[in-house]
């Protein structure tokens, strides 16, 4: 049989490439598993596009997916899972947090970065940043250094949004019963970010910090730590991400509920809600229901 060899884009050496997850297998299971309808909705593909596996791509060598591996596994087990089963909002972690997310958020960045060269849309010195940040997630993830310097992964398990005016119908369902992944830059507030959402896991390295944003209680320290609420993330990122989702589901976003959406989403520590039909109660109550 002949293998075919390309580059990995990671240790960049020209090896079989296998197939990686674009977003984490037991994050699509678990979509699959809470969304009344059993399918994992993508808004990057459309929000009412129902897709059952297409979210696989080959980019990484057999030795670069194996390093993933393992922090894929203690998040899985130590943080996704007990925010699913009992919305589990706080909780200890090692070392592996910072890489999961290092890893995540670089596979989105990797990709981003060759759209943005492409199209030519941002200025050079913003290229500028986002390559020099997807080169060091990279050294830091192949073991080349041990920090990802002045960049800051944050974490925000579980929010609640209480806001009316949110654009989405459903907010807590939509976020629940979606992935996406995607980087944000912002030039007015210098503010530059690559997030995901896992089924209402966010995660977030943020490359640059933008003017006006607050972060409380999110930081993940390099060498572990704890994950305590209250949590709250105010940034333009997060109105962006609510907008892209309103989007997704064909709502149209106004500037006055973009300022609203500012101070809307916060962590809830109290929300136990684990399944889709439990998410759509939250809406409904949002909308003056019970
Ligand atoms: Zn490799």
């Amino acid at each position: 049989m002949v293998k075919i060899m390309a580059t990995c884009a990671l240790c960049k050496s020209d090896k079989p490439l296998v197939e990686s997850h674009i977003i984490p297998k037991f994050v699509s299971d678990r979509i699959k598993n809470n969304s009344p309808t059993g399918y994992l909705r993508y808004p990057r593909l459309g929000i009412n596009l129902r897709v059952q596996d297409s979210n696989k791509i080959k980019m990484l060598c057999d030795d670069c997916e194996q390093r993933f591996s393992e922090a894929e596994k203690n998040f899985a087990e130590k943080v996704f899972e007990p925010y699913h089963e009992s919305g589990t909002t706080s909780f200890a972690y090692g070392p592996w947090l910072s890489y999961f997310i290092s890893s995540v958020n670089w596979r989105t960045l990797h990709f981003d970065n060759i759209s943005f060269h492409s199209e030519k849309k941002l200025a050079d010195n913003a290229l500028n940043v986002l390559d020099k940040a997807e080169t060091m997630l990279a050294d830091f993830l192949l073991g080349k250094r041990v920090d990802i310097g002045n960049m800051k992964n944050h974490i925000l398990p579980m929010f609640e949004i209480t806001d009316a005016n949110s654009p989405l119908k459903e907010p807590n369902f939509y976020i629940r019963v979606s992935a996406l992944d995607y980087t944000f830059v912002d030039p007015a507030n210098n503010g530059f970010y690559v997030f995901a959402n896992l089924a209402g896991v966010l995660i977030f390295t943020v490359i640059r910090e933008g003017r006006k944003d607050i972060w409380k209680n999110t930081f993940v320290h390099q060498n572990g730590g704890f994950i305590k609420q209250p949590q709250r993330i105010s940034s333009p990122l997060i109105y962006d991400m609510v907008q892209y989702l309103a989007e997704c589901s064909g709502v149209k976003v106004s500037q006055v509920q973009k300022d609203k959406i500012i101070e809307s989403l916060k962590a809830n520590p109290r929300a136990t809600q684990t399944k889709a039909m439990q998410f759509r109660k939250l809406d409904k109550k949002l909308r003056g229901g019970k």
